[in-house]
């Protein structure tokens, strides 16, 4: 038997964290936990910690900390996300955190890990230019979790043999599929009066809140344009959405010589956990697959930018680059945090980020300090704008 990989996992209490213990949990074998870290969920943390046993624990929350301590006197208890990427001879950090809160820890694991699989989009798209650098340097492996990009990883290897960001003239286009979220179909003046349940019921995946909310208003698909762009460098202009309601093909790409290599499969994210986990080998799904290829159509379209200004503005945002991508992402994080709280409309969501992007004055290259202070400051700006005076909590 060859021998543990050690993984790491912050996020690990969310959605793709709980998922890649359970792919963990099929394989005892195989893998040794030695760090997990979540913010708050101490009911999850505790199972998790009870059953995978790491080695060291990080819980945001002070209380919750102080009462983990009691429980668990063996186990080290850090301080925050980043000392959890410090710690020495990690095969895999697993980036299962959401928002900008995963930004320092990521970079860092970046320098450390010998695989970064990393779920948390937000980093890659506030902070490319450091991401890049820090990969070139340290020659980090950095694997995406997020399924679209998964599959765009996949279909570059198999069409561009041994891909690697100097064979990205071979693409033609990338063809970034999306579900259209829950108003798809709606007309702008319905859109209007949408709901927070009814944001939260994604038609085909099942996902942490943020991010369901973030696919509902399309700057989940923005996003992952800029994401695109950050992990693989293809230029905005070939970066085409394809509005893909069944959710099957999970991403294509065209090539120059006419050949388009397209990845398919279940709207289950265990499959592009496992993916980047077990990169580069391929191994024998963990969990069951219900996947039948009869009986189903598959309808391509394209969006709405008219109804979704948040995807049009996210390609805006992207050439723009700099410090555009952090004022973006911030004044959505602002947004979406009061949407869920019902403090604003859905609409509110894109009035607040287009605003935010309009006041912004571009800071060339930001160092890690600079874009955490603006997403500060911008979140503070939003929250101010939407009426509402009250504190974001920054726990970064
Ligand atoms: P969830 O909200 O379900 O989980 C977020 C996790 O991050 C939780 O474990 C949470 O802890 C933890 N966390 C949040 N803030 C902090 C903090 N300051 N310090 C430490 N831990 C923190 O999110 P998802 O799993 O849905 O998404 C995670 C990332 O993956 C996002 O970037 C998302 O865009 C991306 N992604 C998610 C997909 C999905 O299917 N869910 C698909 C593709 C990408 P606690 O539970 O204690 O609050």
């Amino acid at each position: 038997m060859s021998e543990k990989q050690s993984i790491s996992i912050i996020g690990s209490t969310g959605s793709i964290g709980t998922q890649a213990l359970n792919i963990i949990r099929k394989r005892p074998n195989e893998f040794t936990v030695i760090a997990l870290s979540a913010k708050q969920n101490l009911s999850i943390l505790t199972e998790q910690i009870k059953e995978f046993k790491p080695k060291y624990v990080h819980i945001e929350d002070l209380s919750a900390r102080t009462v983990l301590k009691e429980i668990f006197q063996d186990i080290e208890f850090l301080d925050s996300t980043e000392e959890v990427a410090e710690i020495d001879n990690v095969d895999i950090f697993l980036s299962a955190i959401v928002g900008i809160a995963g930004l320092k820890a990521n970079l860092k694991a970046l320098t450390k890990a010998k695989k970064v699989a990393i779920a948390n989009k937000e980093t890659l798209v506030v902070a490319d230019h450091l991401v890049t650098a820090i990969q070139a340097k340290h020659h980090a492996t950095l694997i995406p979790i997020d399924s679209e990009h998964a599959a765009i990883h996949q279909c570059l290897c198999a069409g561009a043999k041994d891909f690697n960001l100097s064979k990205n003239s071979l693409v033609k286009e990338i063809l970034l599929t999306s579900s259209g979220g829950p108003f798809r179909n709606k007309t702008r003046e319905e859109l209007e009066k949408v709901t927070l349940k009814e944001a939260l019921q994604h038609p085909t995946w099942s996902m942490g809140k943020k991010i369901t909310i973030d696919s509902s208003t399309l700057m989940n698909k923005a996003l992952e344009v800029i994401e695109v762009h950050a992990l693989f460098k293809i230029p905005y202009e070939k970066i085409k959405v394809v509005i893909h309601p069944q959710s099957i093909v999970h991403s294509a790409v065209s090539f120059i010589d006419g050949n388009i290599i397209a990845q398919l499969g279940s709207a289950n994210m265990e499959i592009p956990i496992q993916y980047a986990i077990d990169y580069p080998y391929r191994k024998e799904l963990a969990v069951e697959d219900t996947f039948n290829i009869f009986g189903q159509s598959w309808d391509f379209m394209e969006p709405n930018f008219t109804c979704f200004p948040l995807l049009k503005l996210g390609y805006e945002v992207g050439k723009l680059g700099h410090s555009y991508p952090t004022v973006f992402n911030a004044a959505n994080e602002a947004a979406v945090e009061l949407f869920l709280n019902e403090e604003i409309k859905w609409s509110d969501t894109e009035k607040l980020i287009s605003n935010a992007i309009t006041n912004h004055k571009i800071i060339i290259d930001p160092s890690l300090e600079e874009i955490l202070d603006l997403d500060r400051e911008v979140k503070k700006s939003t929250k101010l704008l939407a009426g509402l005076n009250c504190p974001i909590n920054f726990s970064y």
